[in-house]
């Protein structure tokens, strides 16, 4: 592929073998770039054209990539965002996580658009990338590390505090399936055992430092953007007073929240560890990605019972549930503990949360016993012994190593009925976000090539009436809004255009907390690139890339019958708002079908029509 100037790319791909310690650098093109624009887009291009189908996702022939977009450390507020993707040892499917923090800018500025890794190095190395300049160096002595040691040490070693590290701790060193991959200390590509992928690589770290980014095409129509944000900042304000999870008390009492695996509604004590009982315990203060103004992180501080590192940032919305609620804890202090170890060990704090509150519920029903679990009482509510077994999935030691494979694998071992309520689709634990009151979301749960994933998804509550949320999709023909319960095809045409819109955002490297819109989204890459490019032609990428994520699927032995959800939400919740109101398979499988009508699939084996791709230019 032929270079040629355009802005917000370098125009380079690094290509790094670990086998053989080979490192070359490949260009890329105007159209290249405007077909698959760049993050998950990039990912999945290069995942689904160089994978051959059943390669073993921990051994040499698994590719890990990392890859920025066309905005990646731009101007824009929201910019600081980066993509990893590899085959999923969780799922077996394609996975692609998303990720803020510094390390994407940085990458970008030390002079690519993506790195891919190949093979497995023989002993621990880490990446060097310093202003286009790559180097593999030794890290035996960072291996058993957890994340900060890890960043202090290689920081120390090229004595430079301004590196930027993406790296594993002990989780993914020990190829634990849940482990992800961390930027800093609080920002991780948690979803899909992307750590574990960079484990089996015996790859510790990626360390990056730039000086030079890529130009902007028009600065003044991308300054005038993020002067719209600055001036709208009210948009985004429970997200910069709170964090994520601002209504999370309200969440419970609509039945939004997961409780005890997601079979219960009620959990009063959500006041004890909802964002506002944070704000006004534990917090010392909030951070933000690269020159984002919301700055939505939490960074909290606790002194007994237990030491929490203030370094590693404090429990997002996902944790506060995954950890707290769906486990029936409400010890806050025993949250950001969990959080921390998490972080510390590259723990992806969903799907541990999701594992730990499965195994609980197994305890109860006398599927697991004390001797299973090494004489831990695996009850709702004990939150030590959360925290152990936090410990113990990240050492695979004891009964950590039983969950350290996920929810599906757990099920299967224990057998006896408890795939019922093993939550995941795909394999992929679900995100705590309820599709009993949000169906959208459930069809999105269902038919994301990720497994159960929320933020590839929609989420029903935002379009019942009129808002920004609507009024930014009147331009695609959505006039009017869409009952909450709906799962006709007006909901799954909805559904759909937020989707496709969440692949753009991951594919330019934009975080979907910010409020622009569609239409802003394109002329942001506009201003980036300089390409006179509009909505539709964004929409056309973003079906691109999700029919090519289809397609490595169905090479990997996916099916329809693989978009399901777990029984559970087809039952009432035993109390709380949702008690008498479970999802009805029926009107899944159709919202399903008209998906894949809508998308130009077949309607009833979800396989992408050969007029598809060749319209789509799939080859
Ligand atoms: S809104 Fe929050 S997560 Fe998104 S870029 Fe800003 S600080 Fe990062």
């Amino acid at each position: 592929m032929a270079n040629q100037t355009r802005g917000g790319y370098n125009g380079k791909i690094l290509r790094v073998n670990l086998s053989d310690g080979s490192i070359s650098t490949e260009t890329t093109d105007d159209l290249f770039c405007r077909k698959f624009l760049g993050g998950a887009g990039f990912v999945t291009y290069f995942l689904w054209k160089e994978l051959n189908p059943g390669i073993e996702p921990l051994g040499p022939d698994n590719k890990l990539i990392f890859a920025a977009g066309p905005l990646t450390g731009s101007l824009l507020p929201g910019s600081g965002r980066n993509c990893i993707g590899a085959k999923s040892p969780l799922s077996g499917t394609i996975a692609k996580s998303e990720v803020g923090g510094f390390w994407g800018a940085e990458f970008k500025r030390a002079g690519y658009d993506a790195v891919i890794i190949e093979g497995k190095a023989e002993k621990p190395v880490y990446l060097l990338i310093h202003d286009g300049e790559a180097s593999i160096r030794n890290a035996s002595h960072l291996w058993g590390r957890n994340t900060k040691e890890t960043r202090q040490a290689i920081r120390d070693e090229l004595g430079d505090r301004s590196i930027r590290v993406a790296m594993i701790g002990p989780g993914g060193e020990n190829l634990v399936l849940q482990a992800c991959i961390m930027n800093g200390l609080y920002d991780a590509a948690g979803r899909g055992g992307l750590g574990a992928v960079m484990g089996s690589k015996n790859l510790k770290a990626i360390a990056v430092r730039g000086h030079k980014a890529p130009q902007i095409a028009s600065p003044e129509r991308l300054k005038e953007l993020r002067e719209w944000l600055l001036a709208n900042m009210h948009l985004v304000s429970d997200e910069a007073e709170y964090g994520t999870g601002a209504p999370m008390k309200f969440w419970e009492a609509n039945g939004n929240l997961p409780v005890r695996n997601w079979r219960d509604g009620l959990f009063p004590s959500v006041k004890m560890i909802d964002p506002q009982a944070i704000k006004d315990t534990i917090r010392i203060g909030m951070e933000g990605c690269f020159g984002c103004p919301v700055r939505c992180k939490k960074i909290v501080r606790v002194e007994e019972p237990y030491a929490v590192d203030s370094d590693y940032g404090g429990p997002e919305y996902e944790t506060l549930a995954a950890l707290g609620s769906n486990c029936g804890i409400d010890n806050l202090k025993a949250i950001a503990k969990g959080n921390e170890l998490c972080n510390a060990y590259s723990l992806d704090t969903i799907s541990t949360g999701s594992v730990i509150a499965f195994a609980m519920e197994c305890f109860e029903k006398g599927l697991l016993t004390s001797k299973d679990t090494d004489g831990i009482e695996l009850r709702f509510g004990n939150d030590e012994a959360m925290l152990k077994l936090i410990e113990l999935i990240a050492k695979r030691e004891g009964v950590g190593g039983l969950l350290a494979d996920g929810v599906v694998r757990l099920a299967q071992r224990i057998g006896r009925g408890a795939e019922e309520f093993a939550m995941q689709v795909k394999g992929l634990e679900a995100g705590m976000h309820e599709p009993r009151l949000k169906p959208g979301l459930g069809l999105g749960f269902m038919v994301n090539p990720h497994g159960a994933d929320h933020n590839c998804n929609m989420h029903d509550t935002l379009y019942y009436a009129m808002g920004p949320k609507l009024e930014e999709l009147k331009p695609l023909g959505i006039l009017e809004p869409v009952p909450r319960d709906d799962i006709g095809p007006r909901k799954v045409a909805l559904f759909r255009l937020v989707q496709l819109k969440e692949i753009i955002l991951d594919s330019m490297g934009v975080c979907n907390f910010l409020p622009y819109s569609y239409e802003q989204l394109a002329n942001a890459t506009a201003a980036v690139t300089g390409w006179d490019t509009g909505i539709m032609e964004q929409l056309r990428v973003a079906e691109r890339i999700l029919t090519m994520a289809r397609l490595f699927n169905i090479h990997e032995g996916f099916t329809a019958a693989d978009d399901k959800l777990p029984r559970r939400y087809f039952q009432p919740k035993t109390d709380g708002a949702l008690a008498d109101k479970p999802l009805d398979p029926a009107k899944m499988e159709k919202a399903k079908s008209y998906y894949y009508t809508l998308m130009s699939w077949d309607a009833h084996t979800g396989v992408p029509t050969p007029e598809r791709l060749e319209e789509l230019d799939i080859v």
